[in-house]
């Protein structure tokens, strides 16, 4: 593909070949997954967002009386600290060797790309085994709700159960309703890794079942990754129906700004940048939104960005040529839609492109505006908005981006040392990535979250996440920026 890594190349190929063959007619099913007998709601069947012709599976969703009945029937994981770890381990050692149908449920529920779907996979199994071998300390809270979105629907919703179960505790788990068939997939396989059903339950549910589960008296804690809109109504229903002391481990969204002076490697910059606003279609919480480039070079600069773009493979995700697969749903597109076909009025978008027809594809769109304070909300998608500044001015352009209140990525190309002092010591933001793409997160070696409206912290993938879900930590530390 157009980023100049060749996924062809490497061992997994042979693999996603199989799997598209295994799998590409195959039809899956999805229920809750419960501990005890309870009513469940309706059925209704989960299209491809690439082809909506294709039937990826049939999911029956929990109902408010199975959110109670669950709730009721969780226990704490009944395993020492040993017997938690090794069963993680299992898990992942288990999602690795069903490598070839999760790949296609990525590529078919989600549309994930190749490189996508690859890299989803390692990060799902590293925090299997990072959490794992943080198992030993100070007893579990009791039950959590893990509630996740659909932008990486295997590895951020293993990662929550994953460090949750590490300490002990009960799982409530709540996939988003987008991708519904890998997150029953998922739980299948750690329950055959030796999680009991009563300490991991899975409940299939659009945000009326998160809701429900949020204000369930017997839920001691709840990690929620989504939208800062949705973490604020969480937050509401928390402090009225919760103990006061259950914790809030949010990640959200973000207004990412990358800055790009004069002195930058334009090649480098620009590489990072295609790859930070474009790289899954722009649905990564991480992904730029918003780029500054310096005055002087703005001109030849943006032409060499938009000859990037013009080289960027819009299509099937089963293709390995592919770098933009679709984006979620219909309403996803719609909103993104929208939101240039009002630039396009104002005459501001400076590059777009056209789409297959069928599926839910979005073009890679460049859009011109004043600043970062245009940007009214997160537009979760391929769309970057671009900027100019002077020199002069840089300490605004760090304050206009402070002043959006969400702190999750932000990214800088210079060559200046000074520069990078200057604006990293002033910039609020969870991740910073010098003169490099900033969409980046390893578990282990690079954690991830935000301040601010974009996250309360600690980072998931590094060494304090699993604390949170144990008894003796400090009270709530929900970021006031929601309340
Ligand atoms: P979303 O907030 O719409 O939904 C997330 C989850 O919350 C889903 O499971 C949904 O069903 C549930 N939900 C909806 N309403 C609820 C309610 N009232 N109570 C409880 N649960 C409810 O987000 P999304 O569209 O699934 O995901 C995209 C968002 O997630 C973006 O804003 C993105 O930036 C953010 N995100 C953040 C991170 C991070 O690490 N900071 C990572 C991935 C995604």
């Amino acid at each position: 593909n157009s980023k100049g890594f060749d996924l062809r190349d490497r061992p997994e190929a042979a693999t996603l070949d199989v799997a598209r063959e295994a799998f590409r007619t195959h039809v899956w099913t999805a229920a809750p997954l419960l501990a005890c007998d309870a009513p469940a709601g309706e059925t209704t069947e989960m299209r491809s967002p690439s082809d909506p012709s294709d039937l990826v599976g049939h999911v029956t969703w929990a109902s408010a009386e199975t959110v109670t009945a669950a709730v009721e029937a969780a226990q704490p994981w009944d395993a020492d600290a040993a017997t938690r770890k090794t069963v993680l381990n299992r898990a992942a050692d288990l999602y690795e060797s069903h490598f070839g149908e999760i790949f296609a449920l990525l590529h078919r529920e989600a549309g994930k790309t190749p490189l996508d779907a690859v890299a989803e996979l390692r990060e799902a199994v590293d925090f299997l085994r990072y959490y794992g071998a943080r198992a030993e300390g100070a007893p579990p809270r009791g039950t959590f709700a893990c509630i996740s979105p659909w932008n990486f629907p295997l590895a951020i919703f293993t990662g929550q159960i994953a460090a949750a179960l590490a300490a002990g505790n009960a799982v409530l788990a709540k996939p988003a309703e987008q991708t519904p068939l890998i997150a029953h997939r998922a739980v299948e396989l750690l329950h055959e890794a030796g999680v009991t059903r009563d300490a991991l339950q899975l409940l299939p549910g659009a945000g009326d079942v998160g809701a429900a589960l949020t204000s369930t008296p017997g839920v001691d804690g709840v990690a929620f990754t989504g939208s800062t809109e949705t973490a604020r109504l969480i937050h509401r229903a928390m402090a009225d129906h919760l103990d006061p002391g259950a914790p809030l481990i949010a990640e959200t969204g973000g207004l990412n700004a990358m800055i790009v002076d004069s002195t930058a490697l334009p090649e480098q910059a620009v590489q990072a940048i295609v790859e930070s606003a474009f790289q899954s279609a722009g649905q990564r919480c991480s992904a730029l939104r918003c780029l500054y480039v310096q005055e002087d070079i703005a001109e030849d600069f943006l032409k060499m960005l938009q000859g990037a773009m013009d080289a960027l493979v819009i299509g099937a995700p089963w293709d390995f040529d592919c770098d933009l697969g679709p984006v979620i749903d219909a309403e996803a597109k719609s909103g993104i839609m929208a939101h240039v076909a009002q630039a396009q009025s104002d005459g501001r978008v400076l590059r777009t492109y056209p789409t297959p027809d069928h599926g839910h594809y979005v073009a890679p769109t460049l859009i011109r505006v004043g600043g970062i304070a245009d940007l009214q909300r997160e537009i979760f998608g391929p769309v970057l908005h671009v900027a100019t500044f002077k020199a002069r001015d840089i300490d605004r352009v760090i304050d206009a981006i402070n002043d959006t209140g969400y702190g999750l990525t932000f990214g800088l190309q210079t060559r200046i040392d000074d520069r990078v002092q200057h604006v990293t010591e002033r910039i609020h933001a969870g991740n910073l990535y010098v003169n490099r793409n900033q969409i980046g997160a390893i578990v282990g070696s690079q954690p991830f979250g935000g301040e601010g409206l974009s996250g309360t912290g600690p980072k998931a993938g590094g060494p304090l996440y699993v604390d949170r879900f144990r008894r003796h930590d400090a009270p709530t530390t929900s970021t006031g920026a929601w309340s």
